[in-house]
C-alpha cells in the first residue's frame, strides 16, 4: 500500500484474508514443530535461518503478520517481536554491544531499561553510562571511540522530558553509533523514529498496540541495516512471543488511531484540570504550551497519548492516600496504555544518575483512560476534597513524613518491580 496513510495502513496491513479462505483477520497458528515435505526441503530451509521459518521459536505466519503491518506503519524495514517490552530492549541492546564497548542511556530511560544495562550489559563488560536527556547536541561531547549505542526513550515515561532526537542521533550516527529508541509512549502515530535518525524503535506493545491490558508483547522495528543484526540476537536468545498475544497485538492495532486521540483528549483535559489546582506545582505533558518539552514535541510529534505525571506541592503521604486509595475510576498499578484509567506514584529520584531530581514533593504519573472524561474530572474532584481534608487536619508535613522524602533511598537501588 504505497502511499497509504497511517490510518488507512492501520486497518489493512497485515491482512491476507484470501490466503485464510477469505476470513478478515489472520489465523493464530500455534507451532513449535514444523514439517518439511522432504529433507531436501528441509536443508532448503536450514540454509535461510533468518528468512525461513523452520520452527515455533523463529515466528510464524502470525507474528509475521504483526512484524509486516508495524514496519510498514512505521516506515522500517522489518520488525521484530519479543515476548514483553524489555524482552525487546534487552535483544535490541545485546544485538550491537560486545566487551568493551561503552552505550550512552538517557536518564530519563525506563527503570527496568537501566537496570538492565547496569546489571547485566555491565557484567558482561559494556560501560554504561547515562546521559542528560535534555543534553541534544551536545551528546557528542560524550561519544568515545568505542561507544557503540546511544539509547532514547522520548518522552521519558516517569519524567516526560522530549530528547532531541535529530540532534542526538545525528552526532550518534557521525560518530558511527548505533540509535535506539524506546518509541512507547508516541507509538508508530505520534513519532516517526526513521525520519529522526534513529536506527531501531523499540516498543512495550503490550501498553497502546495490544491496548486493553491483557497481554505482553514487544516489538523491534529496524533500519535494512540494523534488521539482520536484531533478528539474529533474537534467535540467539530464543526471543519470541506467545500466539495469542501476538494476535492480541494485531487486533489492538486495528483501534490505535482511534483510541489513541481519545486517550490524548482525556489526558489534556485532565493535564489541564490538575493544572490549575492550589496543591499541584506543575504537570508534566508536553501537548501543554507551559510544558519545557512542548517545543520539540510540536516540532517532532504528531500528537500526544494518554500519560502524563503531577507535580504536587510538598505533602505527607497520608494526603496523598486520602487523594488515591478511594479514586473510584484510577486503578493504583503499574503499566498503562489499556483502555482504563491508572495512577501511580513514582519516584524518578530512584532512577537518576546523570541528572538529579530534586522536586520534594510526590510526582505522581497518570494514565488517562476511555472513560468520560467529565466522569474522570469529578472522580479525581473528590480525590482533591479529601486531599484538602487530610491537609487542613494534619500538621506541616515533617521532613521525613513527605513522600519525596520518604523514599530517596541509599545504596543499591531498585526494588523488584516493574
Ligand atoms: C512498560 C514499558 C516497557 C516494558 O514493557 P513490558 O512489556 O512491560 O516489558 C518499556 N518501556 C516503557 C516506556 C514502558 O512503559
Amino acid at each position: 500500500m504505497t502511499d497509504a496513510r497511517p490510518e488507512t495502513i492501520l486497518t489493512h496491513a497485515g491482512t491476507a484474508p484470501f490466503d485464510h479462505h477469505g476470513i478478515v483477520n489472520p489465523p493464530v497458528y500455534h507451532a513449535s514443530t514444523v514439517l518439511f515435505p522432504s529433507v531436501a526441503a528441509l536443508e532448503a530451509a536450514d540454509a535461510t535461518p533468518f528468512e525461513t521459518i523452520n520452527y515455533g521459536r523463529m515466528g510464524t505466519p502470525t507474528s509475521q503478520a504483526l512484524e509486516q503491518a508495524v514496519a510498514e506503519l512505521e516506515g522500517g524495514f522489518r520488525a521484530v517481536t519479543a515476548a514483553s517490552g524489555l524482552a525487546a530492549i534487552a535483544t535490541a541492546l545485546t544485538a550491537f554491544t560486545k566487551a568493551g564497548d561503552h552505550i550512552l542511556v538517557t536518564d530519563s530511560a525506563y527503570g527496568p531499561t537501566r537496570r538492565f544495562c547496569s546489571e547485566v550489559l555491565a557484567r558482561f563488560g559494556v560501560a554504561v553510562e547515562y546521559y542528560d536527556p535534555l543534553i541534544g547536541a551536545g551528546i557528542a561531547a560524550l561519544i568515545r571511540p568505542e561507544t557503540r549505542v546511544v539509547y532514547l526513550e522520548s518522552p521519558g515515561s516517569l519524567t516526560f522530558e522530549v530528547q532531541d532526537v535529530p540532534a542526538i542521533a545525528a552526532a550518534a550516527r557521525a560518530a558511527g553509533a548505533v540509535v535506539l529508541m524506546d518509541n512507547t509512549w508516541a507509538t508508530p502515530l505520534y513519532f516517526r523514529p526513521f525520519d529522526h535518525g534513529v536506527d531501531v524503535s523499540i516498543h512495550a506493545a503490550t501498553k497502546y498496540i495490544v491496548g486493553h491490558s491483557d497481554a505482553m508483547l514487544g516489538l523491534m522495528v529496524c533500519t535494512e541495516a540494523a534488521w539482520e543484526p536484531v533478528k539474529r540476537a533474537a534467535v540467539r536468545f530464543g526471543t519470541c512471543a506467545g500466539p495469542d498475544d501476538v494476535y492480541l497485538g494485531l487486533r489492538g492495532l486495528r483501534t490505535l488511531a482511534v483510541r489513541l486521540r481519545r486517550h490524548g483528549q482525556a489526558a489534556l483535559a485532565l493535564a489541564d484540570w490538575f493544572s490549575v489546582q492550589p496543591e499541584v506545582e506543575r504537570v508534566l505533558y508536553p501537548a501543554r504550551p507551559e510544558d519545557p518539552g512542548h517545543g520539540l514535541w510540536r516540532r517532532d510529534f504528531g500528537g500526544a497519548s494518554g500519560l502524563f505525571a503531577v507535580q504536587f506541592r510538598p505533602c505527607s503521604r497520608r494526603a496523598v492516600a486520602a487523594l488515591l486509595d478511594p479514586l473510584d475510576l484510577f486503578g493504583i498499578g503499574y503499566s498503562w496504555g489499556g483502555f482504563e484509567s491508572l495512577v501511580l506514584p513514582v519516584h524518578p529520584r530512584r532512577h537518576r544518575s546523570a541528572t538529579r531530581w530534586d522536586a520534594p514533593g510526590p510526582l505522581i504519573r497518570f494514565h488517562a483512560g476511555l472513560e468520560d472524561i467529565d466522569d474522570l474530572i469529578a472522580d479525581l474532584d473528590r480525590g482533591f476534597g479529601r486531599l484538602r481534608a487530610a491537609l487542613d487536619e494534619g500538621e506541616e508535613p515533617k521532613e521525613n513524613e513527605s513522600v519525596g522524602a520518604a523514599h530517596t533511598r541509599k545504596g543499591p537501588v531498585g526494588p523488584l518491580n516493574p
